[in-house]
Order: C-alpha cells, then sequence, then structure tokens
C-alpha cells in the first residue's frame, strides 16, 4: 500500500482517487473546491466519434478507449447517470450536411460506426426536432453521463456526504479497498514539501500555480471559457409516456456553429456551449443568445421551456488537445494530470486508470504505452528528454 497524495477534487481527481483506492492504496484528497469547476459545468457528452476533429490522430484513440471504461464504471457507480442511448448529430441547411458528411469519413476511418440520416428520418428518430432539416447522422457508440451525479457518487463511494459539505470525511470501509479516503478542503500552494509516496496533480487550470517540481514544465495550460444553459421541459410539452422532448443527447451544426441538447431524466436539457477564449472571465450576454436561437432553430420548442441556470467555467486547454499526464522528469513521484480540455469527462476514467497503473509499476501495453507517450507532460517544454520512452521500451 502506498500514500498517495491527490490535489484537486475535480472529476479527474476523483476518479483518481477512487481508483486508488480501489486498489488498496491510502489516499489523502486535498482541494480547494469539491467539483465545482469545469466539472461542474459540464454537459456530460462522452462523445469519443462526435468529437473527432481534423488532425487529432492520437486523442481519437485515447477517447474510444476513454468511453470503454465508462460503461464498466456506470455498473460500479449505478447512481451516475449513465446512458448509452447513442448521439444524433443534425445539420441544419445543405452546408452544414456537407461538412457533417466529411467528418464522417474521418469517423468511421478510426472504427466509429456512424448512420447517416436523411432530415425525415431525423424527424421519425426525434419527433420534436424541426421538419425539414438538412440531414444527419447517428452516432451508436457517443453516449452520456451526469458529471454532477457521477462526482456526487464517486464522493459517496469514497464516504463522502456532497459537494456542499465543509467538514473533513473518511469513507466507510470497502473489503479490499484502502482505507478511508482523508477529504481536505484548502488551496495547496506548494507540493514540493509534501511527505507522500506520490503526489498527482489533477487541480486543473490550478496546477501551474502550484509550487513544485512541476513548475520546471511548460505545460502551456490556457483557460477557454464556456458558457452552459440548464433548460426545465414543461410537462405540457410532452405527450405521455414521453421523459423529455429528446430521447438522446442530439448535436447540431446551425450554419456552421455547433451547438448541443443533452437530455437528463429529471425533464431538463443541457444546452451548450460556447468555447470562447476572449477576455469575458463570465458569461457572455451574445453567447447565451447564440446558443438559445441555435437550439431553437433545432428544436423549436426550446422557446417553451424554464431557463433555471446559466453557468460559465473554463475547460484547461492546450495547444494541441491532448491532456497532460505523466511524471514529471526528475521527479518522478509527481505525476501531472490535468488539460482534459473538452473531454475532461469522458478522459477522466482513463486518466484514472492511467494514474495508477504508474503508481503500481503496471507495465503498459504498446497502444497505452503510445497513449502515454503522446500526452506526456514536458512536450512543449523546450529540450526537455522524452519522457516515457526508457520506462515503455519493454512492452513496446
Ligand atoms: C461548458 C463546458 C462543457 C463541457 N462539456 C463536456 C462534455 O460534455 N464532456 C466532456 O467529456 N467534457 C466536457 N467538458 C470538459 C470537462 O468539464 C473538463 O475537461 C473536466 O471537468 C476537467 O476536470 P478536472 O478535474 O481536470 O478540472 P476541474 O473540474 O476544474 O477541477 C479542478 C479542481 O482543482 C481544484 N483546485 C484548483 N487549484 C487548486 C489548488 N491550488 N489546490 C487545491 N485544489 C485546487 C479546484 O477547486 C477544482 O475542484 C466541458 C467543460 C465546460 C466548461
Amino acid at each position: 500500500m502506498q500514500h498517495v497524495v491527490v490535489i484537486g477534487a475535480g472529476i479527474v481527481g476523483l476518479l483518481t482517487a477512487y481508483e486508488l483506492r480501489r486498489r488498496g492504496h491510502r489516499v489523502e484528497l486535498r482541494s480547494q473546491g469539491i467539483a465545482e469547476g469545469a466539472s461542474f459545468a459540464a454537459a456530460g457528452m462522452l462523445a469519443p466519434a462526435a468529437e473527432i476533429q481534423h488532425g487529432q490522430g492520437p486523442l481519437w484513440d485515447i477517447m474510444r478507449a476513454a468511453g470503454e471504461l465508462h460503461r464498466e464504471l456506470a455498473a460500479e457507480l449505478p447512481g451516475a447517470g449513465y446512458r448509452d442511448a447513442s448521439t444524433l448529430v443534425v445539420g441544419r441547411d445543405a452546408a452544414d450536411l456537407a461538412d457533417l458528411r466529411a467528418l464522417g469519413a474521418v469517423q468511421r476511418a478510426t472504427g466509429a460506426e456512424v448512420r447517416e440520416l436523411t432530415g425525415a428520418a431525423l424527424h421519425r428518430e426525434e419527433g420534436a426536432l424541426l421538419r425539414g432539416l438538412a440531414g444527419g447522422v447517428l452516432l451508436e457508440r457517443d453516449h452520456q453521463v451526469d458529471p454532477r451525479r457521477l462526482a456526487a457518487s464517486v464522493l459517496d463511494a469514497l464516504g463522502a456526504t456532497g459537494p456542499s459539505d465543509p467538514a473533513p470525511r473518511s469513507a466507510r470501509s470497502v473489503p479490499g479497498a484502502g482505507p478511508p479516503v482523508e477529504i481536505r478542503r484548502g488551496a495547496v500552494t506548494d507540493c514540493a514539501g509534501i511527505e507522500a509516496d506520490a503526489v498527482v496533480l489533477a487541480a486543473g487550470l490550478g496546477v501551474p500555480a502550484i509550487d513544485g517540481p512541476h513548475r520546471a514544465l511548460d505545460l502551456s495550460l490556457r483557460p477557454v471559457h464556456g458558457d452552459i444553459l440548464r433548460l426545465r421541459v414543461p410537462q405540457s410539452l410532452l405527450l405521455p409516456g414521453e421523459e423529455n422532448l429528446v430521447g438522446r443527447t442530439v448535436r447540431a451544426l446551425v450554419r456552421g456553429r455547433p451547438v448541443y441538447l443533452v437530455p437528463r431524466d429529471d425533464r431538463t436539457l443541457v444546452l451548450g456551449a460556447t468555447s470562447r477564449e476572449d477576455d469575458l472571465a463570465g458569461t457572455s450576454a451574445g453567447g447565451v443568445l447564440q446558443l438559445l436561437q441555435d437550439a431553437a432553430e433545432i428544436l423549436p420548442a426550446v422557446r417553451e421551456t424554464e431557463l433555471l441556470e446559466v453557468t460559465t467555467r473554463d475547460r484547461p486547454g492546450t495547444p494541441d488537445d491532448l491532456p497532460l499526464l505523466g511524471p514529471v522528469p526528475g521527479a518522478e513521484h509527481v505525476i501531472v494530470s490535468t488539460g482534459y480540455h473538452r473531454h475532461g469527462i469522458l478522459l477522466a476514467a482513463w486518466a484514472a486508470q492511467r494514474t495508477a497503473d504508474l503508481i503500481d509499476a503496471v507495465p503498459p501495453d504498446s497502444r497505452t504505452a503510445e497513449h502515454l507517450h503522446a500526452v506526456r507532460p514536458d512536450r512543449f517544454t523546450p529540450g526537455a528528454a522524452p519522457t516515457g520512452a526508457p520506462v515503455f521500451e519493454e512492452a513496446r
């Protein structure tokens, strides 16, 4: 059993603590807030296919590996709101549909199941969608989870009582698992003096501000602002037996602008999200207006929903959209785990497993070794020796 300190209790830190404890380690979780950063805003799309963009090769395969882990996690944490209901991606007009088709070719090349649908077929799949949409695709293996319920389920599994409870807590004992996870609130300013066998830096955008050996690395993290809305669907809009306006996640391109609607089983819809790198730290009025207009263009009944919440948070972005995960060269007991950008909910289960494997010195298979090489945290540091290669040589 090792003593591991995890810094940061967003979805990445929480799941890392969960996995380490499951493997029998003594875990301490230190965080300024509990699941109130980017993880609080996230829609929870588990979208290895829909999130594919040109030129992001290694990320596709990492996302695919991560997607497979969520099904297993859902079996362990049934309260996390996992739904394997697939995803529709809609093109508003012919140009949008042409873009979706071009992306569909890339998605198929990665092994994704992509079924093309006409506008009429889209309407048969989801009756509340506007008639006359140009067409779209059905992505069979893109699913969803509710990040707030996932965080609460993990906290519960750690023995916690809820994100708003300020008191330190300890977990109920679980046979075979490590001792109760100790959760300590407060910002960590320096990780160099922490006495532990391993320290995991999972504080999202807060990692660069913490003193420690990782400060020698150029992590190139940047905030990418996201505005996202929660809407309540009045019962009067639904037919008998219907639980929501749509039964599955609906993503769309509306004259080139992406928008998505994610249904929850409490009759709410998550409508998102802007992706801004402007100097507005708070919510963008124009962004919210655009989201509502674009959503109403594909799902007109959005106009009749109740606006419950507008949330703005920053995604931890990196120059190549890949996360930063791996040991700090020269201080290998310190593991960086951040930079999950648009995919942190999807990637968190994968990140937790990779981090625990690093701590347990589990040799990676060749696919995982490729992934770890692609996400090594010193890749933006001029002159840094490549991490990973010597350690993984045998497994390749
Ligand atoms: C609008 C929006 C929608 C999104 N939708 C999706 C989606 O559908 N699917 C998906 O996969 N991803 C999505 N994402 C991305 C995802 O939310 C993030 O990648 C993910 O939440 C990052 O998790 P994290 O744990 O690394 O960071 P965070 O959730 O930001 O957590 C970091 C934690 O570290 C703590 N911390 C910071 N500094 C310190 C310090 N010095 N000491 C101690 N603790 C500290 C903070 O209090 C916080 O609790 C979305 C993001 C946004 C903003």
